[in-house]
């Protein structure tokens, strides 16, 4: 893992620094998901001159030239370099106030995105009162990632055209392109197109949403960057300096990486237990960091399950907090995929590294079992607690 990690990234480099690459092609077997983007264009090319492609009817209508946005790159760039000097202030000057602020504007914001925008507003996963709603908008804006209605139509394209040209993070395309550099380049044609198909009139008709993109700029600049920043200098004297490159920069810089981190890991790292033919998996380390949004093979498979998971308490804050919500009478209708409806899925379509219902296929497979068994631990962990429950009850 390390050293594919280490290969990604100088390929990663020569790609940026000379546009192709020139000291490393070899490919690393088959579970290598990083497709160089000559592989991408050579065959897009091919599928040009034969006039239909791979088995479909319809005629590939572009040639796609990666172009580099520089601007956008290398402002990502001097945003990570002013991170890490804001990791060395908040390690070495910042007052432990400032330190439990940034901690608290974080969790508060990343709350936001994966109960907000992803789960609520992308996904309609359950149904909450304004003030819940208004609420989420605002930590979503303080989080920095763009407004709400840009984020969700992102994000529902890239549930709709998974991993291919028309997703935005299409992870076919490699580590570093799923995580960022899809911010760097040009946008794929297909994904311009796609994407004003996408049904966004929920959102249109939401207040909340709307007044956000209005107002996007002057509000990111008010709640994302002065508001964390005004907060501790104002209330105990931290410096601005301090406020600006630790509660604003490293915070922002953070939660974002946090939340690549779903496009990029959470689509080649790990096993697929419900569905074998798409590039997701479960990804135990990207849902403990990432507020439980790296059950991602599952998410996929049931993108309308308020758990995100097969399981909501594991690994999974963000299933909590609504859970708590909905018992606070601010959150009702949730959705949710029955343990019947998980099961066919998993026989059916799933890799068979399902610790219970992926056990046969398993055996007839080459025994090519996941390396991560934390995912089985908790299924089991999961299984005893509903018999303790049970045995209570029945006692
Ligand atoms: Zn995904
Ligand atoms: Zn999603």
């Amino acid at each position: 893992m390390r050293y594919r990690l280490i290969y990604t990234l100088l390929v990663t480099a020569q790609e940026l620094l000379f546009g192709k690459k020139l000291f490393f092609d070899w490919q690393l077997g088959d579970n290598w998901a990083l497709k160089s983007m000559e592989i991408l264009e050579k065959e897009l090319a091919e599928a040009k001159k034969n006039g239909g492609g791979d088995g479909t009817d319809e005629k590939p209508k572009y040639v796609y030239r990666r172009q580099i946005v520089w601007f956008n790159a290398i402002g990502f760039l001097i945003l990570h370099l002013a991170s890490i000097y804001g990791l060395y202030l908040f390690l070495t000057s910042t007052m432990i106030f400032t330190m439990l602020w940034t901690f608290i504007v974080a969790g508060f914001s990343a709350f936001s995105v994966t109960m907000g925008a992803h789960r609520l507003y992308t996904h309609r996963s359950f149904k909450c009162n304004n003030w819940v709603k208004a609420s989420l908008v605002f930590g979503q804006t303080v989080a920095g990632q763009n407004c709400l209605y840009v984020w969700v139509r992102d994000h529902r394209q890239h549930h709709k055209y998974s991993d291919t040209n028309a997703d935005p993070h299409n992870a076919t395309r490699g580590f570093f392109f799923s995580h960022v550099g899809w911010l760097m380049v040009r946008k794929h044609p297909e994904v311009i197109e796609k994407g004003q198909k996408i049904d966004m009139s929920d959102l249109e008709m939401d207040p909340f949403v709307m007044f956000q993109k209005k107002y996007y700029k002057i509000l990111f600049t008010v709640l994302a960057m002065l508001m964390p920043m005004l907060v501790p200098h104002v209330f105990w004297g931290e410096t601005l300096w301090n406020g600006f490159f630790v509660c604003f920069l490293l915070r922002l810089t953070a939660s974002l990486n946090l939340t690549w981190l779903v496009n990029s890991a959470a689509h080649l790292y790990g096993n697929k237990p419900f569905t074998d033919d798409i590039m997701p998996v479960e990804n135990v380390y990207v849902s403990m960091f990432g507020l439980g949004e790296g059950w991602h093979n599952y998410h996929h498979s049931f993108p309308w399950d308020y758990r995100a998971a097969e399981f909501g308490q594991y690994f999974n804050l963000t299933t909590i907090l609504i859970d708590f919500s909905e018992e606070m009478g601010w959150v009702w209708d949730k959705k949710y995929a029955t343990p019947a409806m998980v099961r066919s899925r998993a026989t059916k379509r799933g890799d068979g590294t399902h610790v219970k219902y992926g056990q046969q296929k398993t055996v007839a497979d080459d025994g090519d079992m996941p390396e991560d068994d934390t995912y089985d631990e908790l299924f089991w962990l999961e299984e005893r607690a509903k018999s303790d429950r049970s045995v209570a009850q029945k006692g």
